[in-house]
């Protein structure tokens, strides 16, 4: 990433990300699909290029979707015991409805902490 020169107010990344809007301006939107970022941002024209938030998101879907969704099992078998088929009926569909619905506003959150945190790969400083 190229080091950024432009002025904007600083922008809080956990909101900016949530809501899928550009980490430099807070205004542009950040994704062109449910998961594509946009080349870059309609308001202040910032280059998404630098944004790699690689299995990040995933991962903390993963982590925290199977943390609420085995627990929330585990204590319906433990207090219910019903049949398989409820369980099926029960955690399938909230599995679906919560990886779909974290994965995006994670991604936003990811790709606006990078930009907050100008992240990017390691380079050696050969100028001395
Ligand atoms: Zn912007």
């Amino acid at each position: 990433m190229a080091e950024d020169k432009a002025l904007y107010p600083p922008q809080n990344p956990i909101a900016v990300g949530l809501g899928g809007r550009c980490p430099r301006c807070g205004e542009g939107r950040l994704f062109a699909g449910f998961l594509n970022l946009a080349p870059r941002c309609s308001a202040c024209g910032l280059d998404f290029s630098f944004a790699d938030s690689g299995d990040g998101p995933a991962v903390f879907v993963i982590l925290i979707v199977g943390f609420v969704v085995a627990g929330a099992a585990l204590l319906t078998e433990i207090a219910y015991s019903p049949s398989i088929w409820v369980h099926m009926v029960l955690w399938l569909p909230l599995v679906l409805v919560l990886c779909l619905g974290t994965l995006r506003p994670l991604k936003g959150v990811l790709v606006a902490l990078q930009y907050h945190h100008r992240a990017q790969e390691g380079r050696i400083n050969r100028a001395d």
